[in-house]
């Protein structure tokens, strides 16, 4: 059984993890990256909305990171954390198979998991042309016929008025929640968005592509691509930050782990970055979060570095 020691350990090798390690090595401080090897993103074929990367596989991207950040000495294990604890200087996290990684600091950037609904063929098709995000994907299936499959009715019709950014052809599947108040039907109305009641029992599928949305009726409506407004449900892998009995705050998502500006829990020496704490942040914006934690991770041990050469001086002198 080995046993690590640094100054930092991030858990979670995602765009937040990495950036953080990056600037924390260039800080000069050791820095062990443990990660799992499922970022949120992996199933789609690019990535959008990253200046000089834009159109790049998910997973390059992140091999390049993790080459980077190599370059600098930090040391990237593949691996889980399967369990967290304070130590005498820090904490000491346990891996799957049994390694050790002992850290004065602790940055949690471990991501989110979807939950999808219980509809046929949702999986299947999810990051091809089951789709989340307009900002990720929409550009891809600009004009083309798109459906919104509405969860709850506040998610949906906020997802299908923004679609018409990207189509003007877009229908909002109420599936779940028919609750739609009559200015909200205007809204609709007034953007041309067609309301389908129902709830969707499947997706038809032809050649590999979506061709149309199957309600539990068996009526069809031809789409090409399909957003989930608030049909998945991003849970955050935060059981390390949970288990330290980090405090959470209520989002529209759920309770999340709560973080201030810089990334730091309510446990002192634990930051949080990225997806795990905020589920709406996408790739550059979770790698801004690891830089802002790293920078604050890097201070922290500065001033403990300076309260002890204080401290060792007043022995002394
Ligand atoms: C289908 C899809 C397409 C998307 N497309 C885009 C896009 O085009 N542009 C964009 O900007 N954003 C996009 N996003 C959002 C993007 O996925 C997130 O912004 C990004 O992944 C968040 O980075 P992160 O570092 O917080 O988490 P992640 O990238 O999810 O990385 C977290 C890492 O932590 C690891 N991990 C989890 N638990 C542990 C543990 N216990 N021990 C060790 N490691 C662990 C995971 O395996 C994973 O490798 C997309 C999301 C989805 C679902």
């Amino acid at each position: 059984m080995t046993k690590q020691t640094c100054d930092v350990a991030i858990v979670g090798g995602g765009a937040a993890g990495l950036n953080a390690a990056l600037v924390l090595a260039q800080a000069r401080r050791s820095v062990v990256v443990i990660d799992a090897g499922e970022p949120r993103n992996a199933p789609a074929g690019h990535l959008r909305g990253f200046l000089t990367r834009d159109g790049a596989a998910p997973t390059d991207l992140l091999a390049l990171g993790r080459a980077e950040v190599e370059q600098f000495g930090v040391v990237v294990t593949d691996g889980a954390v399967t369990g967290a604890a304070r130590s005498a200087d820090g904490f000491e996290l346990t891996l799957d198979d049994g390694r050790t990684v002992n850290a004065r600091r602790l940055l949690v950037a471990t991501g989110i998991a979807d939950t999808f609904p219980d509809i046929e063929g949702f999986a299947e098709r999810w990051a091809k042309d089951v789709l989340h995000c307009p900002y990720c994907h929409g550009y891809e299936v600009r004009d083309q016929p798109l459906g919104v499959i509405a969860e709850t009715a506040f998610f949906g019709i906020h997802q299908a008025l923004m679609l018409r950014q990207w189509s003007d052809d877009v229908v909002l599947f109420t599936h779940t929640d028919e609750n739609i108040e009559p200015a909200d039907r205007e809204k609709l109305a007034a953007m041309n968005v067609r309301i389908v009641s129902g709830k969707v029992a499947g997706l038809v599928v032809e050649d590999d592509e979506l061709t149309g949305v199957r309600l539990a009726d068996g009526t069809v409506t031809p789409r090409r691509a399909v957003f989930v407004g608030g049909a998945i449900t991003p849970v955050p892998r935060d059981r390390i930050l949970r288990d330290f009995g980090a405090e959470t705050t209520d989002t529209p998502f759920g309770p999340f782990v709560a973080v201030d500006a810089t990334g730091a829990t309510s446990i002192p020496g634990v930051w949080a970055a990225g997806n795990v704490v905020d589920p709406k942040s996408q790739v550059i914006v979770s790698a801004s979060a690891g830089y802002q934690a790293a920078v604050a991770i890097n201070m922290d041990l500065i001033e403990e570095e300076v309260g002890r050469a204080v401290e060792a001086g007043r022995i002394l002198g």
